[in-house]
């Protein structure tokens, strides 16, 4: 019998992803998979059921029963895999830190799973990557947010009734979406700055046309990834930034340490510093914020700056971030497959760190 890959229609408040577009279910068939979808699955995303040829439709209850391999763009409810088989994989972006109770339900139901959250960062892992896959979407989409909520174009503006200078835009992280973040607000003719501790970062912000903000402190961790400043280096850092931020009309900030809470950068006094009307886009707010007066999904008002918090950017493009996830989710299928079956390498490292339940055990406790 074929191996069943699954999507249900995404539940969380404001998703509207879906796991599996046409495109990735075609290449699922021509492996001679079999894909089910939850009705409507996709609809939400810009998929309707009939752009899904020869892809079988169901409720619920019927995916779950019949699923080999559950595909999700976010943790389905525990209440919810546990109408999955045992022995049936879920695969997807688990959300694994700090959930080791949903974690061990699903080891408990005999689920096996696997948080791409928790790839390694290498080359092979690269089509796999839904942290960065979205990332780029949450980039693009916080300067659409700051464009928005800013009083003031971001282009220069020549027109008869004078000349408008452009906006002063930094972004704070240069990763994978401020990297993008800065691309977009230069689209957009704004002036942008943008910073990062790593010092490989200088290279490519200047390359999408920004100037490299220095800001004296370099803080390279392990993996790709940045390690968390000391206590002088931040204030270092902060002293330096302070000055800066008076000239901005907006600051978009991304900065982030894996499995940490996203550093503190932004204090409410460098905010009172800035000119009426600035806006801060935080896309770190899931994570804490990197500004103390962040909250999440709200837009806070402080003097006369506004600090937004968005939540779930990738799900404000949902046809393009599906298209993006979806590959993602499929390349790691078939890491999964030999010869149509399912055979999960566990020597091989892109799985064994993405696993996280297996055989009735907890394999990452969260
Ligand atoms: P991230 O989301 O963990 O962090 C965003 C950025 O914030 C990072 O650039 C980080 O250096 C920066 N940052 C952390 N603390 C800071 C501070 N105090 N002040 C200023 N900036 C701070 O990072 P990410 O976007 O997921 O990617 C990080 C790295 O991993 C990049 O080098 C990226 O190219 C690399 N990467 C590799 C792969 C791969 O090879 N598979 C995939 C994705 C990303």
């Amino acid at each position: 019998m074929a191996v069943t890959i699954a999507a249900l229609k995404e539940t969380a408040t404001g998703e509207r992803r879906v796991a599996i577009t046409p495109e990735t279910a075609r290449k699922f068939l021509a492996r001679g998979l079999r894909v089910l979808l939850e009705r409507d699955a996709g609809a939400s995303a810009g998929f309707p059921d009939a752009g899904y040829i020869d892809v079988e439709f169901a409720d619920v209850a019927t995916v779950l029963a019949r699923a080999d391999v559950l595909l999700a763009v976010q943790p389905p409810e525990v209440a919810v895999a546990a109408g999955l088989r045992r022995g049936a994989v879920l695969l997807g972006q688990l959300r694994p830190y700090g959930a080791g109770e949903r974690i061990a339900a699903w080891a408990a139901q005999g689920l096996t799973a696997f948080a791409l959250e928790r790839l390694p960062r290498t080359t092979r892992a690269q089509a796999m990557d839904t942290l960065s896959s979205q990332a780029a979407v949450a980039g693009y989409r916080a300067v659409l947010l700051a464009a928005e909520a800013s009083p003031r174009f971001f282009p220069m503006l020549t027109t008869a009734a004078g000349t408008v200078r452009p906006s002063r835009v930094l972004v704070i992280g240069a990763g994978v979406a401020g990297l993008q973040a800065i691309a977009t607000a230069r689209r957009l003719g704004a002036q942008v700055d943008g910073f990062d501790v790593r010092p490989e970062t200088r290279e490519q912000v200047q390359s999408l046309g920004a100037k490299f903000l220095d800001l004296g402190v370099s803080a390279a961790g392990s993996g790709g990834y940045a390690r968390e400043l000391t206590a002088e280096e931040r204030a270092r850092q902060q002293q330096a930034l302070a000055e800066h931020l008076r000239a901005m009309d907006v600051v978009i900030s991304t900065a982030a340490v894996p499995g940490r809470q996203a550093p503190r950068i932004l204090t409410a006094a460098m905010i009172e510093g800035m000119k009426p009307g600035a806006v801060v886009v935080d896309i770190a707010a899931e994570s804490g914020g990197n500004c103390e007066l962040t909250r999440a999904d709200t837009r806070v008002e402080h003097g006369a700056v506004s600090i937004l918090g968005p939540v779930n950017l990738a799900a404000g493009t949902p046809l393009h971030a599906s298209e993006m996830i979806a590959r993602n989710f499929a390349n790691f299928t078939e890491l999964l497959l030999h010869e149509g079956e399912l055979q999960p390498d566990f020597g091989d490292e892109l799985i064994s760190n993405t696993c996280i339940a297996h055989g009735g055990e907890v394999k990452f406790a969260g």
